[in-house]
């Protein structure tokens, strides 16, 4: 498990926190050799999150696109509604595993709020969750399902009020409770070992769709497609197909289209935020840039480290999707699929539909459709109003 992606990656963190690394490292690594840990990993992650989950031929989109076969991993079936069930699962075992009494999360979206909320609930370990009063206004919903799970929502008003505002406010309490608390960092950010661990417990994403795509057509996709925040649906969709010739696209988050949006790999500059070197979206100080985007889980300034190192290998092509795009990839799988997306994975799916109308019909497209879209439906009402006014 590597500190550093090339360059990339590291702890940088006030001393407090390095013992608390260390034993999460620690804990994380005897866990992955302990097969009753996987045992039960792998229990609860079917009979509370409903793993496998399908991969789905999306056949009336691929008409739409007119080129290659366009299939969905259907992240958005899972417990919770999207991927973030699958670290919050494993952090929250982790986090028993250390006799930690205590969780406490950040979240963007709500859906990893959400998740450990669940998670909390079911391990019975109190939970705590940080949210940006922005991020809480525009994902209501989330707000009262965490309330209902019984976690404590903490409302954060400093800063632009989201995600990044969230994790400063869960980083200063982890370092006053570390020894009872463990904090479950919600994407494949922060300072090591999160960035591997997340995508260690995320990784299932792409482990089963490498098995379930040889069992039904004998071979890998072509391509592979997933949306980036903080990146930890699209590492887990990537990593169990580095090694193969399978391509891979990373789609972040345009804004509306006049500045950089929340796209650190494709306009941001290498910087440190939240305890790693990676891509961030920062002025020529080095100060945090304000970040836009209609969806709240993509809206980070940073992006996970391993993302950095594979944008700057050439590995991973990243390419950035603006708002109403994204609006029109949620009308498409609406209409076309019956299935009402997240506005995160609508980014992905709109770069999947235009990567798919170039390629040859015999080519198979696969994106990680990593939440559905009950969270978005007023953000999706507000601007189709808006357009036919
Ligand atoms: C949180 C979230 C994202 C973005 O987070 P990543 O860590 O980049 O995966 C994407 N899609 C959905 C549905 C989310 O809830």
């Amino acid at each position: 498990m590597p500190r550093r992606f090339g360059a990339y990656g590291g702890a940088y963190v006030p001393e407090t926190l390095v013992p608390a690394l260390g034993e999460l490292e620690a804990a994380w690594r005897s866990s992955r050799r302990d097969p009753v840990f996987r045992a039960e990993l792998i229990r609860w992650s079917r009979t509370l999150g409903g793993r496998p989950t399908p991969l789905y031929h999306a056949e009336n989109l691929t008409r739409r696109a007119g080129g290659a076969q366009i299939w969905f991993k259907r992240e958005d079936l899972l417990h919770g509604g999207a991927h973030k069930f699958n670290n919050a699962l494993g952090q929250g075992l982790l986090a028993r595993r250390m006799g930690k009494r205590r969780l406490i999360a950040e979240t963007g979206a709500g859906q990893h709020g959400v998740a450990t909320a669940m998670i909390g609930a079911a391990l019975n370990l109190p939970t705590e969750v940080y949210m940006g009063t922005r991020d809480m206004k525009r994902q209501a919903p989330n707000v009262q399902r965490m309330r209902l799970l019984g976690a404590t929502v903490h409302p954060v008003t400093s800063g632009a009020r989201t995600l990044k505002d969230a994790i400063n406010e869960a980083l200063r309490d982890w370092i006053t409770n570390v020894r009872s608390t463990h904090y479950v960092l919600g994407s494949a950010v922060g300072p090591h070992p999160f960035p591997s661990m997340v995508c260690d417990f995320q990784s299932v994403i792409g482990m089963e769709l490498r098995s379930q795509s040889r069992a039904l057509w004998g071979r890998l996709p072509d391509l592979a497609v997933a949306c980036v925040g903080g990146g930890s649906n699209a590492i887990g969709t990537f990593h169990p197909l580095l090694r193969t010739p399978v391509q891979l696209l990373g789609v972040e988050a345009g804004g509306a289209g006049r500045g950089p949006g929340a796209s650190s790999l494709v306009c941001g500059t290498p910087g440190i935020l939240h305890g790693a070197f990676s891509y961030i979206l920062q002025d020529a100080e080095g100060q945090v840039r304000e970040t836009e985007s209609i969806s709240a889980g993509l809206d980070y300034a940073g992006v996970g480290p391993e993302h950095a190192m594979l944008r700057d290998s050439g590995r991973v092509r990243y390419v950035s999707v603006r708002d109403a795009q994204a609006l029109q990839a949620f009308h498409w799988v609406a209409r076309d699929e019956g299935i009402l997306p997240a506005l995160e994975p609508a980014h992905a799916v709109y770069a999947a539909v235009r990567a798919a109308a170039r390629l040859s019909r015999t080519k198979r497209v696969v994106v990680t459709l990593s939440g559905r879209g009950d969270k978005d439906l007023e953000v999706v009402l507000r601007h189709d109003a808006a357009q036919s006014r």
